[in-house]
């Protein structure tokens, strides 16, 4: 073993999940592998949930939800955040750095996978920079190239050090070789941390974004993802986890154009059926347990090795409930639904987005309407449990397509479909990113920039535009019919 020591921190993200995130276990098998100790400190919970005396149980156990809460870790800045915060939730933050601190490790590693984890990470990191000098640098699904070069500049100072983009596999290892290679010193680790930004691709520091080191892009790729080793949750409790997570693929084949899957991380891979299927036994029989939720943005990216993986899980006699979400994609076909059936699968999420043949295409989905639904139906028919994503209010979703969006779920009966809808804000896109190739493309212009907006529950910008097709109000009413749409839709059950 090195004497680099690293400690994976699980960030709390206040979202009541109780599933674990996979980044930090497939870290800790990476670091591990190439021999540096490593040890996951799981500090997530449900910030957004106090401990209470009565609560509906989706709310968890004994807690009730407080929006002061949420406001507040929504803030637009550290200083608002440490304005609204109350102090039991500082005080469980603090537990938590006292935990971090015992592990003595010179490398704190964060992983943020929610925005409204970015102010709690601060506080945190400042904690311990009170009396250690451990170097702390944080990444996750929360940050893309953008939002480092915004959060960037609002990290105050003697907090985190560095920001990574990309995928962390291929930051951590290089960067314990630094540190193993020349200890960060006690005092100037500032002028430390921007060495190593300069040196190793995909790190940037905070007072520049990631921007400085843009030339060095974004970490890059562990080329293929059957290299990687199995995650390791040993030092998760897993008392009370049903279901674990499993990454077959990163990133995305596919070129929606309001997604930024492309952007948070490089080309899209997906490991091999064997492989895929491989880890997914091992870690069932490891832990006893046989739920899994595929956290790849999609699991039908390579349609081939999705067969391979689901005929595997047949052939392996073992059953296992799995879940995760779907592309609507002709190549696939009924059989391949009967397959997924088989090998597990109880629920599909597909993000249908719009009823609309014309806003689908403009969003880069599959246009054909009979087959989106006719295979949605199909899937509710093998006995998996569909559900579908609708975004309304896209930048090309004039009256008429909101229409025929509110007429294709009609089309489909409570017990055929879930489905759930929200609104398309400028400021918001998929993956948390702030995609401005996407205001472009849509030939909107972007008048302000009025900085974070508060009270969301993702990232999201105030921006103030024009040019396209949706307004506010145009927004707050189609809000208010889907609503309508879907009471009488629920009602008909
Ligand atoms: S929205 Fe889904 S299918 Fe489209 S690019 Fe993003 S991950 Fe891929």
């Amino acid at each position: 073993m090195s004497k680099t020591k690293i400690c994976l921190v699980q960030i709390p993200y206040g979202f009541n999940w109780k599933m674990i995130s996979p980044a930090a276990g497939v870290l800790k098998a990476v670091v591990k592998n190439a021999g540096y100790d490593a040890t996951i400190i799981d500090i997530n919970s449900d910030m957004l949930y106090k401990k209470g005396e009565e609560c509906a149980p989706e709310q968890g156990k004994g807690e009730e939800y407080t929006p002061e809460r949420l406001r507040a870790v929504n803030a637009n800045s550290y200083a608002r955040f440490l304005e609204q915060i109350d102090k039991e939730f500082l005080n469980k933050l603090d537990q938590d750095v006292i935990k971090i601190l015992a592990q003595k490790a010179q490398v704190l590693a964060f992983s943020i996978y929610f925005r409204p984890a970015l102010w709690p990470s601060i506080y945190i990191a400042k904690r311990i920079k009170e009396s250690a000098s451990s170097l702390i640098v944080a990444g996750g699904a929360a940050f893309d190239r953008s939002v480092v070069q915004f959060l960037g500049a609002m990290t105050p100072p003697n907090s985190i050090d560095l920001y990574c983009v990309g995928e962390g596999e291929s930051v951590l290892v290089p960067l314990l070789d630094a540190v193993d290679s020349k200890p960060i010193p006690m005092s100037n680790g500032k002028v430390w941390a921007q060495e190593i930004a300069g040196r190793i691709a995909g790190l940037g520091v905070p007072e520049n974004g990631i921007g400085i080191n843009i030339t060095n892009g974004i970490a890059p790729s562990s080329n293929t993802l059957d290299d990687l080793p199995y995650a390791d949750f040993d030092d998760y409790n897993l008392s009370d986890v049903t279901t674990l997570p499993l990454t077959i693929a990163r990133s995305c084949n596919s070129a929606c154009t309001f997604c930024s899957s492309r952007k948070t991380h490089n080309s899209f891979r997906m490991m091999s059926g064997k492989r895929a299927a491989d880890e997914l036994i091992y870690l069932s029989e490891k832990y006893g347990i046989h739920n899994f939720y595929f956290t790849s943005p999609i699991v039908n990216g390579d349609v081939i090795k999705l067969r391979d993986m689901c005929r595997i899980i047949i052939d392996s006699g073992k059953s296992f409930n799995l879940s995760g979400l779907v592309r609507l994609d002709k190549r696939m076909t009924f059989n391949d639904l009967e397959l997924m059936y088989h090998a597990g699968f109880r629920w599909i999420k597909y993000g249908l987005e719009s009823g609309s043949p014309k806003v689908r295409k403009s969003m880069g989905k599959l246009s054909d309407q009979d087959f989106c639904k006719s295979f949605m139906k199909q899937t509710s028919a093998v006995g998996i449990t569909t559900e579908a994503n609708i975004m309304h209010s896209f930048p090309t979703e004039d009256d008429e397509a909101f229409q025929e969006t509110i007429e294709f779920l009609d089309k489909f009966s409570v017990n055929e479909l879930e489905w759930n809808a929200w609104p398309f804000d400028l400021g918001l896109t998929a993956n948390c990113a702030v995609d401005y190739d996407f205001i472009q493309r849509f030939n909107i212009r972007l008048l302000k920039n009025n900085g974070l907006f508060e009270g969301s529950h993702t990232f999201m910008l105030d921006l103030q535009w024009e040019n396209a097709i949706i307004n506010d109000s145009v927004r707050a009413k189609r809000e208010e019919m889907m609503a309508a749409f879907r009471k009488n839709w629920l009602s008909m059950a």
